[in-house]
């Protein structure tokens, strides 16, 4: 999920990128998914015809279950990036998630907004969420996503020294506050068909879970994802992100 400043960063881009490289700029870096100022990472390859759905901010007993199922019944794969400390409350549903051939990728242990936080935090909370997911699910993890999308050059080679690859993403929606599946998988669906016309894959951000609340309300989310499913199935191949990097 997103805090009011990213979103108004996302609103004030425009504005930003005007200014150049001043503190607009430094927040363009630090929040802008497709910024590479502060460093590479991974979004999307030119792979037309390529989908990845991403789960954020789970796994929520609540919603990640029937996810499981939508995803199942279309016999679509994903990848879910796991707050840490939500995993471990939940190692069954870690393990569920793995089991059913779906990939995890680490969100951090608290959710912590990164670009803002000390060197040692960052380190901890990446350390951290990577151990315990490695023990409940006994799969190496390989994939990061810095909450928020905020990140900044050391955060990202504070992942990168520990093996993780930093992810972004390019199409996304606040599907966390929109109470509509079908106005969330319109959304998504005009960004991976602009994306597709460019010549781009799609690395689509959905919620299952809630940094703030773990049994978070996220019925239209997993609605969307399989309206999404329903919809490209037949023409597109949904990936994982170990596909692309
Ligand atoms: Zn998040």
């Amino acid at each position: 999920m997103y805090s009011p400043l990213a979103i108004g960063v996302y609103a004030g881009l425009g504005a930003a990128a005007g200014l150049g490289l001043a503190a607009g700029g430094c927040a363009y870096a630090a929040y802008w998914p497709g910024s590479r100022i502060f460093g590479k990472t991974l979004v999307a390859p030119r792979h037309p015809g390529e989908l990845a759905l991403t789960f954020d901010d789970g796994p929520n007993p609540a919603f990640t279950p029937r996810l499981l199922d939508v995803l199942a019944s279309h016999d679509v794969r994903a990848t879910f990036f796991l707050v840490g400390s939500h995993a471990q409350a939940e190692p069954e549903l870690v393990r569920r998630i793995v089991a059913a051939g779906h990939l995890i990728g680490s969100h951090s242990w608290s959710h912590l907004n990164l670009a803002l936080a000390p060197l040692q935090r960052v380190h901890d909370e990446l350390a951290r969420t990577s151990e315990a997911l490695e023990q409940i699910a006994g799969v190496p993890v390989r994939f990061f996503r810095p909450p928020f999308g905020a990140r900044r050059p050391a955060v990202l080679n504070a992942a990168r020294q520990m093996g993780l690859v930093p992810v972004m993403w390019n199409a996304m929606t606040s599907d966390w506050s929109e109470p509509s599946a079908d106005a969330i998988a319109k959304r998504l669906a005009r960004t991976i068909d602009r994306l597709e016309q460019w010549g781009w894959a799609a690395n689509i951000v959905l919620h299952d879970g809630g940094h703030l609340d773990q049994c978070a309300y996220r019925g239209p989310s997993v609605a969307a994802a399989g309206q999404l499913a329903l919809r490209y199935r037949a023409s597109h191949r949904f990936v994982t992100l170990d596909a692309w990097g």
